[in-house]
């Protein structure tokens, strides 16, 4: 999830560069359209589809896990908040030693 982020925030900064120094070129109602063009498919876009593939990849890990049935484990970054680390289908940082219901 942070990857996505971190992803997001510096496509953010090329994007505002890119625009801000574009600016001229265009009149002002075309390069109002054109910013709101490229925020959506350069920034929110990419971005949903970085989620949505982040969410699938991990669904079986939030779903079928000892982990996720945790209090210690944080689904929105799929992490164990014990340990620091991330539980993977085969990989349980605890090893169920630590495991506490929610
Ligand atoms: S304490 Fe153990 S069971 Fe709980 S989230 Fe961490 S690794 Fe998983």
């Amino acid at each position: 999830m942070g990857e996505i982020i971190y992803k997001t925030l510096i496509r953010f900064l090329f994007l505002i560069i890119i625009i801000w120094l574009t600016k001229n070129y265009f009149d002002e109602k075309l390069f109002w359209i054109l910013s709101v063009l490229s925020f959506y498919f350069f920034l929110i876009h990419p971005a949903y589809l970085s989620y949505q593939r982040f969410i699938e990849s991990n669904r079986n890990i939030v779903i079928s896990t000892l982990c996720s049935s945790c209090k210690h484990f944080d689904k929105s970054a799929i992490l164990c908040t014990k340990y620091d680390k991330h539980p993977t289908e085969d990989f349980i940082p605890c090893e169920g030693t630590d495991w506490e219901p929610k």
